[in-house]
């Protein structure tokens, strides 16, 4: 699987809220895969991954809010210290939990999101 570094954090916050209905339904197959103890590998990548696949938001390899989310992929790769790379999904939320909201980082990170009000008050489950 493919994922944007900060999709680690939508993933841990998603609650069934998403763009429309083909990429909520999306999210929610693959959020529940994770969600399900499998071991997965994932590999984070700087760019579309597989939740954008179905995004109403994806035009063509970017994002209409590209800025965005360039500046919130590099934040959890700084946050976390690693680069883009594949990893084991246990491991890279250890480190969400550690590194991120261990330390705080949360709220620095993810504040200019639109979606901000609505994570910062649910609880994250991976
Ligand atoms: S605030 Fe935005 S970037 Fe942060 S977890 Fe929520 S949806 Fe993802
Ligand atoms: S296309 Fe943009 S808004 Fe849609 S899931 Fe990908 S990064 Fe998020």
């Amino acid at each position: 699987m493919t994922l944007r570094p900060h999709h680690l954090l939508c993933i841990g916050k998603f609650t069934g809220h998403g763009y429309d209905s083909a990429f909520t339904n999306h999210m929610t197959e693959i959020v529940s895969l994770l969600r399900s103890g499998e071991d997965v590998k994932v590999t984070l990548v700087r760019g579309v991954d597989d939740l954008c696949d179905k995004c109403p938001n994806r035009r063509g390899s970017l994002c209409s809010s590209q800025d965005k989310v360039t500046y919130l992929d590099a934040a959890v790769l700084d946050a976390l210290c690693i680069p883009a790379g594949t990893y084991d999904w246990a491991e890279l939320t250890e480190g969400v939990r550690e590194r991120i909201y261990g330390r705080g980082s949360f709220d620095l990170i993810c504040e200019s999101c639109e979606w901000f009000p609505l994570c910062c008050k649910t609880e994250t489950n991976y």
